[in-house]
């Protein structure tokens, strides 16, 4: 077998994934629906190792309960530290600095609070892999829910330091609609490099998901912003989009 992440898309515009080990076991992160997801296992015979949950929005979590139940009830569920108490299905707690060893893989764990309080992202260092949940999207980053402009600036911060190469697992196809956004804030700035390759995947319904980190430091107005004046500002033009 493969080792790869697959992007299940459940809802309107989530993505589950689902990182696959060579020797079959499989690691889910933020499986909102069960349904897609326990078909995908099941059609490729993976034995599901274990869950990881980045936040606690039902989009992210809804499917946890009923995924156990019909593949593997012993499966591990890690969750944010902060979300103790909040489910029956928990396994153990993660807290920033954490190291998740789990089907051959190693997550170091990132505390990232600004959509929610407890998100937590979920970085295979070795593998390049980023599992962002709703912190950075393509050309974009998640609404403020609970935390305020300088923890999610602080936590764009800490991604724009990771290796260009990270390929970015986030949980939304929201990129369209950034670079729209994007487009909004300069009317002549050259993006035709990436509107040809953003428009050409979706009209071929491919996703725009993983992300080039490396691309992300170079076009999103977000990891862009210098300081937490700019970010707000930014993200108040972008909530009004
Ligand atoms: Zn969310």
């Amino acid at each position: 077998m493969t080792e790869a992440v697959h992007l299940v898309p459940i809802l309107q515009d989530n993505y589950v994934f689902v990182a696959v080990s060579r020797d079959g076991r499989a690691v889910v992160v933020d499986p909102g629906e069960a349904r897609e997801v326990r078909d995908f296992l099941r059609e490729r015979d993976l034995i599901l190792d274990a869950v990881l949950i980045t936040h606690h929005h039902g989009d992210h979590v809804g499917g946890v309960a009923e995924l156990l139940a019909t593949t593997n009830p012993l499966a591990k569920v890690f969750v944010p530290r902060r979300d103790r108490g909040r489910w029956d299905f928990t396994t153990d707690f993660v807290d920033e600095g954490d190291l998740v060893e789990t089907a051959g893989f190693s997550f170091r764990v990132m505390a990232l609070p600004g959509h929610t309080l407890d998100h937590v992202a979920y970085h295979e260092e070795s593998r390049g892999w980023l599992f962002s949940g709703d912190v950075l999207f393509g050309l974009g980053c998640g609404r403020l829910f609970e935390g305020t402009p300088a923890m999610m600036h602080q936590s764009l911060r800490r991604l724009t330091a990771l290796p260009d190469a990270t390929r970015v697992f986030c949980a939304h196809e929201y990129t369209e609609t950034n670079l729209r956004f994007l487009r909004s804030l300069d009317e002549t700035r050259d993006l035709s490099e990436l509107e040809q390759d953003v428009r050409g995947k979706r009209r071929q319904g491919q996703p725009t998901v993983p992300l080039s980190l490396e691309r992300e430091k170079r076009w999103n107005p977000f990891l862009g912003a210098t300081n937490i004046a700019e970010f707000t500002t930014l993200r108040e033009r972008r909530n009004h989009f």
